[in-house]
């Protein structure tokens, strides 16, 4: 199926590494023009040398001044925005709620839900001019479950899809396309340090945790971030046109996280 995406200019946080960069390199293996963010200065610079064609600035997406300075490089190097990937998140703390630092909550819902209000507010003006507009929220599996030890996590992923949910019905009317994705457990160095500290919570060992974790799902396989990235793909595609304000899960049928 042709996507129809040459040219579409795509902007992604958090893309130097995992599911963002993967979607990033899909996107250009597709025509389309990708732009992309990342706290992380010296992940940054290896993506520019081994992807020259995926244009990119530091940015962290909790700081307002760095997110205004990043919204201006990328609108300035693809000449406006058709479709924004809220990608950028952190696992936060494992711990009991009791045992959780302050600092380290606020540093969650601060990254991964209040980082996404700050692209989206900038990046809504240049959408609005697009032809083809939409927006991808990255949620979680634990965006719709319980997430026992990690309450920090659970509370900004289920906040994204309120928040995708909303801004749907706001932008609807512009012609503006939001969704969340909400991975389930995602193949990848991230979800190893995910299964070694709840592991450690538990004084169980990572391989029995992940065992624990698998037993949830029907589709008994760690997702590969290629199928995430071709769902972004989709829903940034004309194929998708009615389809907004909706929270899809790729999880293997995961019921339930522990
Ligand atoms: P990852 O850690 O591999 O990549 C996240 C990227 O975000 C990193 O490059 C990191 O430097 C960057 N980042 C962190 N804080 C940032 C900030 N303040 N500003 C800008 N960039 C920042 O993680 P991933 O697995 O690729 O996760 C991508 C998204 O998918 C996240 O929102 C995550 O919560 C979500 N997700 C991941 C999984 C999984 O199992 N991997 C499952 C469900 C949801």
């Amino acid at each position: 199926m042709d996507m129809g995406l040459s040219g579409l200019r795509v902007a992604i946080s958090g893309a130097a590494s995992g599911i963002g960069l993967e979607m990033a390199r899909h996107f250009v293996a597709e025509g389309a023009r990708v732009f992309i963010g990342d706290a992380d200065a010296a992940a940054l610079a290896a993506v520019a040398a081994s992807d020259p064609d995926i244009g990119s600035a530091p940015c962290d997406v909790s700081n307002r001044g760095s997110v205004d300075g990043w919204l201006r490089a990328c609108v300035a190097t693809l000449g406006g925005i058709d479709c924004l990937v809220n990608n950028a998140g952190i696992a936060g703390p494992t711990g009991r709620v009791e045992e959780i630092a302050p600092e380290d909550w606020d540093r969650t819902l601060a990254v991964n839900i209040t980082g996404q209000f700050n692209l989206t507010r900038l990046a809504v003006a240049h959408l609005r001019k697009s032809e083809n507009p939409s927006i991808l929220n990255l949620s979680s599996a634990a965006g719709k479950l319980g997430f026992a030890l990690r309450t920090p996590y659970a509370a900004s992923k289920w906040a994204v899809v309120g928040y995708t949910k909303s801004l749907a019905k706001e932008l609807g009317p512009d012609g503006i396309r939001v969704n969340a994705l909400l991975p389930g457990l995602v193949d990848g160095p991230r979800i190893q340090r995910v299964f070694a500290d709840k592991a450690a919570q538990k004084g169980i060992r990572p391989e029995e945790q992940q065992a624990l974790s698998m037993a949830h799902a029907s589709v008994k396989k760690l997702i590969p971030q290629s199928e995430l990235a071709t769902m972004a793909l989709y829903l940034a595609s004309r194929h998708a046109s009615t389809i907004s304000g909706q929270a899809i899960s790729v999880d293997g049928d995961l019921e339930a996280l522990s």
